[in-house]
């Protein structure tokens, strides 16, 4: 299926599609080794075999395919919209955020208390509850800036929090309790603990499709500059740090299959930017032993080798 973003006339739609379907196949069979996940319940009941896949260019193309229309919850990948949204109003924020990779698991709270408080990076879960804590003290409200921004690439499109997620995030979210806390103690919050946690785990349960998501990061391809407020040092810097923080443990293993800065999310979403050229997100929940779509990763990897994107 293809539909025009802008009035530019689709000149490889075509081709496009049928790398799509050959990707959602591949992506479909890689899915069946994978394991959704239950570390949030609402999440657990998700059928498994639900997959989507939307890629937006930079000349106005979207195409998609299978379960495209369908929101999901992007969990984790509304770090990287909550990330753009406070670069925007203030492009110093890294040095509160980090910009290291890391072996450590994402909501280690070891790894935070030997770094004396000082999150690695903006997708680990210490250094995203800093950027949500200065996007709320910022805005006063960092869940509408985060929704304004996934918006901003599809209007018209629903993209909502989904209340019961939250719900089920913040009832057993003793962990992201305890990284506050341990922030906190260090002096890296401005804003109230339980007000933060509240609007984490609301960022987190937006429920989006994958042409929205897609759409919505194609600004982080755009060379022109002519879709975003961020400066192109600032998109080249956070395209840097998803390389080599993006997807859990699996830095290495991603450039070296498929070479695109990623983010990927529990909720089985995973959406990857090829500079100058386009976006493309999957949605298949069942994770690899790294925490990523098994399907989404699989994908993306035929995808990108057909397509020959690769920022190296
Ligand atoms: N809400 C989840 C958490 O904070 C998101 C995890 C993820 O998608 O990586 O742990």
């Amino acid at each position: 299926m293809v539909t025009d973003l802008m009035t530019k006339p689709a000149h490889d739609d075509g081709i496009l599609s049928e790398w799509l379907e050959e990707a959602v196949e591949v992506g479909a069979r890689a899915a069946e080794r994978g394991r959704v996940s239950t570390q949030i319940p609402a999440l657990s009941e998700v059928t498994p075999s639900r997959f989507g896949m939307a890629v937006a260019t930079t000349d106005g193309q979207l195409v998609h395919a299978g379960d495209s229309a369908e929101p999901f919850s992007i969990q984790s990948l509304s770090k990287l919209f909550a990330l753009c949204a406070l670069l925007e109003h203030d492009p110093r924020s890294w040095a509160q955020v980090g910009w290291h990779p890391t072996n450590a698991h994402f909501n280690s709270v070891a790894e935070l208390e030997r770094s004396g408080g000082r999150p690695a990076n903006p997708f680990v879960n210490a250094g995203a509850l800093v950027v949500t804590d200065r996007l709320l003290e910022r805005t006063g409200d960092a869940v509408s800036a985060t929704l304004d921004l996934l918006r901003r690439g599809s209007p018209g499109r629903v993209v909502e929090v989904d209340q019961s997620v939250a719900m089920s995030e913040m009832i057993a979210d003793h962990r992201n309790s305890a990284l506050a806390h341990v922030l906190a103690e260090h002096g890296r919050l401005t804003c109230g603990i339980e007000r933060l946690l509240a609007q984490y785990c609301q960022q987190c349960a937006i429920a989006a499709d994958v042409q929205t998501v897609a759409s919505a990061a194609l600004f982080l391809a755009d060379r022109t500059r002519s879709s975003t407020e961020l400066t192109l040092s600032t998109v080249r810097r956070i395209n840097a740090v998803l390389l080599t923080s993006g997807m859990y443990g699996a830095a290495g293993d991603i450039a070296y299959r498929i070479g695109l800065p990623a983010k990927s999310g529990i909720g089985g979403g995973v959406v990857a930017i090829m500079p100058g050229r386009g976006t493309v997100c999957v949605w298949s929940p069942p994770l690899d032993s790294d925490g990523n779509s098994a399907g989404g990763v699989a994908a993306i990897e035929r995808f990108a080798e057909l397509a020959g994107w690769s920022v190296f």
